[in-house]
């Protein structure tokens, strides 16, 4: 499948219409691709040629969206780096990925390394002239993401021409377009929540509002006031969005539509809480790997799915290894056009895809209806006396404890029984290892309930603010045998 350059296409058949907003500055698409040409032309002129690999280090900004096209534009592959990673953590993804050249927003060149170029130089730069290639075929490598490094190192996943378009069109056959939707990007770009908002921009044919920074004040007028129709939230920056609403007595406007939540599970009292606003709330399930979403529950299922991430969009396919009926639990396995062809780097000789399926890591289980519930990650399950526990389940009780602001459960090694649940707190107010223990009792099966409460000022997050199980397990005297 050829398809043809998104960015002219677009600038071609929509040219006056809205592609960007940031702030009170608003650009066309014919705009956006006129910025885009000129980014291209001087990386063209840095003697970048197509399929080079660029790395980019950008703060969000209207900035880095003309400098990710122009990249496009040019037929680069993107690697994209997490602006919140230490010197050392960039290095590695820099050199793992192979990139020729680094181009970082001024702030955090500094951070990139000696070879990065500072983006004023390169827009101080004469753009050369060049021709844009007329189609982009379905296996061009676009992106190179980084997953996260929750379970051991991150690794470099392609993502394609073709895994980009099926993630678009999968999320937009799940939720309609309208003529009026704006989509507000308050996600990284580096990373595929904010990224495929980009895409579906230009495939749609929709505005982009960009917030380079969360702003929930922001957020929630706009919500409120009918300006934006879309937003893209992970349970953390959904907390401080629904407590704005809440505090100023807003709701959502009639045309607002749609709030994707993603990246990991978002508690069930979030969800009642956005739906009392008027926000019909969308639960999905998706990796770096998947380009986006590959499952989604859709608002009205919400309540009597609670917990589920819903079904798979319409390309993907989603099974649990090894399950015999419907409830069994086991790995995730997803196959479809979203999922990566492989990795690159340290991780390129190992495939994907066994036998055309992914496998994701992740365990979960679907129920008659076909709804999948994502339990937890395989690395992290506890088994106790022959039970398997997930922690995610646990760390939730303990969440909705008054006096409780964080909490991380793993397994500490055990002489009757295997293993057993240990919790990590970060307390909000004074809480004995007693009202916690009573409190887990009263929701949770015996087997479930942790034996060690150890209080704690933080506990250990990587760049994308997930919780590092396996930094808990070295705390407590080493990972397990
Ligand atoms: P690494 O692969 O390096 O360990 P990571 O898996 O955290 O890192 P990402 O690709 O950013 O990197 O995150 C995808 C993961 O996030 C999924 O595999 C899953 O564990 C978790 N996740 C995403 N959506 C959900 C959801 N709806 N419910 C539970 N977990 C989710
Ligand atoms: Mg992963």
């Amino acid at each position: 499948m050829n398809l043809p350059n998104w960015i002219l296409q677009r600038a071609d058949l929509s040219p006056n219409r809205t592609a960007l907003s940031c702030g009170e500055e608003r650009w066309t698409f014919r705009e956006v691709a006129g910025e885009a040409k000129q980014m291209a032309g001087k990386l063209r002129s840095l003697g970048m040629k197509e399929g080079d690999r660029v790395a980019l280090l950008l703060e969000s900004g209207p900035r880095a969206v003309f400098l990710i096209h122009g990249a496009l534009l040019a037929g680069l592959e993107l690697v994209m780096l997490n602006s919140r990673l230490t010197e050392a953590e960039l290095a590695y993804q820099i050199a793992d990925s192979a990139a020729v050249s680094v181009i970082a927003s001024d702030g955090l060149a500094a951070k990139a390394g000696v070879r990065a170029i500072p983006a004023s130089r390169l827009a101080a730069l004469e753009a050369a002239a060049f021709t844009p290639a007329s189609v982009w075929a379905e296996d061009r490598t676009v992106t190179i993401m980084y997953t996260s490094g929750t379970t051991g190192f991150p690794k470099g996943v392609r993502q394609t021409v073709g895994n980009h378009f099926a993630s678009a069109m999968a999320s937009v056959l799940n939720m309609g377009l309208a003529e009026e939707d704006v989509w507000l990007c308050s996600m990284p770009l580096f990373h595929i929540s904010g990224f495929s908002i980009l895409m579906r921009s230009l495939l749609y044919g929709m505005e982009v509002r960009l917030q380079p920074k969360f702003d929930e004040t922001a957020a929630a007028r706009e919500i409120a006031d009918g300006s934006v129709t879309r937003i893209s939230v992970v349970s953390a920056t959904l907390a401080r969005l629904l407590n704005r609403l809440e505090e100023e007595g807003l709701r959502a406007s009639d045309r607002f539509k749609t709030m994707l939540a993603g990246g990991g599970p978002v508690p069930v009292p979030y969800i009642r809480r956005a739906q009392a606003l008027g926000i019909p709330i969308l639960q999905t399930y998706g990796m770096t790997e998947t380009a986006s979403q590959t499952a989604t529950l859709s608002a009205e299922d919400a309540v009597h799915k609670e917990g589920s991430s819903g079904r798979p969009l319409f390309f993907s396919r989603i099974r649990i290894d090894g399950a015999k009926a419907p409830g069994d639990e086991g790995e995730i396995l997803v196959s479809g056009p979203n999922v990566t062809p492989g990795y690159v780097g340290r991780f390129a000789e190992r495939a994907a895809l066994q036998d055309g399926w992914l496998h994701t890591g992740d365990i979960g289980r679907i129920d008659k209806e076909g709804f999948l519930y994502v339990l937890d990650r395989r690395s992290d399950l506890i088994v106790s006396g022959g039970e398997n526990v997930y922690p995610a389940e646990i760390e939730q009780v303990l969440l909705a404890h008054p006096s409780v602001m964080e909490a991380g459960v793993i397994g500490m090694a055990d002489e009757q029984w295997g293993e057993v649940p240990a919790a990590f707190i970060v307390a909000k107010s004074a809480v004995t290892d007693e009202e916690l223990r009573d409190f887990c009792a009263e929701r949770l099966a015996p087997y479930k309930l942790p034996k060690k409460f150890t209080f704690t000022g933080s506990l250990p997050r990587n760049a994308s603010n997930k919780l590092l199980r396996r930094q808990l397990k070295e705390q407590l005297g080493g990972p397990k045998p």
